[in-house]
């Protein structure tokens, strides 16, 4: 392949807006993206939104099935491509959170099928990037995976999200202060591929949210931070896509937070173990980690230990042993990564425990 050929895939089109589950047909249809559909849910509260997709779809003349999926693992991505080919389908719909999109995103890419997304929450910017993290694999990172040919944003549903998972994708986002940094030190020091416009595209995410933190310290978060999230969310995503790689949105911090979901059997929603990690990996950098934490603290975002449930012992050992998740990705943590020592001060000076 020549080395000066950078493929950028983009999605298609996206719609943000109030009540637009009634359009997706007409978007489906408008796009050519075919007229046999599998929706890819959970089995929870979302569920009830793919089935109004589904009669949507129906009364419009496609055709549609809907399988559940319990989590976002290799058994359950087989089940939905055997039910994919079983079906015909040539779209693969995933409504809901992180597990159904993953799943649907990563099946659209081996099946060749045409991914939709449409989620129901905003914890994480894989609303519209084409990675998908699946958690049974030999490493918890994100692996390549479909870009969505079409996104619905719906700002009503996905404002009903538990402000939990809200404040957990502004943290998500904060982590890209960090993760663009490290690329940077990734091209200096490693000559690696370092595109511009895609870091610049991933840091405006993280400073729209800074720059509205102050809508999401509320109890009730208003609709129009909402939107910022979701609109701060899909560029993200947009600029893994530029990217083709997760370069952009994901550097020392999520490699904590991989860490963490190790030792800890994933003890928190990512975003919280992002955030969290973003202190530590600015603190590494030698940036203003104290400014983030103060605004991770101000939209009630976990900066302590055991509001991840995790002790100390435990966040020691995953700042041990996070520059071993992924040793081809350089960051701050370099090759030997933070010893001990080193962590227990960290620990102590970042007021982590
Ligand atoms: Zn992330």
């Amino acid at each position: 392949m020549d080395i000066n050929i950078h493929r950028i895939d983009l999605p298609k089109r996206i719609i943000i807006g109030s009540n637009i589950l009634s359009k997706v047909p007409s978007h489906i249809i408008d796009l050519g993206l075919g007229r046999r559909a599998l929706i890819v849910s959970g089995y929870g509260a979302t569920s009830s939104y793919a089935n109004t997709v589904k009669d949507y779809l129906i009364d419009s003349g496609l055709e549609c099935w809907i399988v559940n999926v319990a989590k976002a693992s290799m058994d359950e991505i087989a089940k939905v491509s055997s039910i994919s080919k079983e079906v015909g389908a040539e779209i693969l719909i995933g409504v809901g959170g992180g597990k159904a999109i993953d799943v649907a995103k990563y099946t659209a890419l081996n099946n060749y099928t045409k991914f939709v997304s449409i989620p129901t929450t905003p914890s994480h910017d894989g609303i519209a990037s084409p990675f998908a993290s699946i958690r049974d694999l030999d490493r918890p990172v994100s692996i390549k995976a479909a870009t969505p040919a079409l996104v619905i944003a719906d700002i009503d549903i996905i404002s009903k999200a538990p402000r939990r998972n809200i404040i957990a994708g502004c943290c998500d986002l904060i982590g890209k202060f960090s993760a663009v940094l490290d690329w940077r030190l990734a091209h200096r020091l490693r000559g690696e591929y370092y595109g511009e416009y895609s870091a610049s595209l991933a840091l405006l995410s993280a400073k729209h949210i800074v720059k509205y933190s102050e809508w999401f310290t509320v109890k009730d978060i208003p609709v129009e931070a909402i939107r910022v999230l979701v609109e701060a969310l899909i560029s993200s995503g947009i600029a893994m896509a530029i990217a083709g790689s997760t370069r952009p949105a994901s550097g020392s911090e999520h490699l904590i937070a991989h860490a963490l979901d190790v030792i800890a059997n994933y003890p928190a929603l990512h975003g919280e173990e992002v955030g969290i990690g973003s202190i530590i990996a600015l603190y590494l950098h030698g940036r203003n980690w104290r400014r983030i934490r103060d605004i991770l603290r101000s939209i009630g975002a976990p900066t302590k230990a055991k509001e991840i449930g995790i002790d100390k012992k435990q966040l020691i050992e995953a700042l041990t042993i996070a520059h071993k998740i992924r040793p081809e990705r350089y960051t701050i943590l370099g090759e030997r990564g933070i010893s001990s020592e080193a962590a227990e001060r960290i620990v102590y000076i970042l007021e982590l425990c």
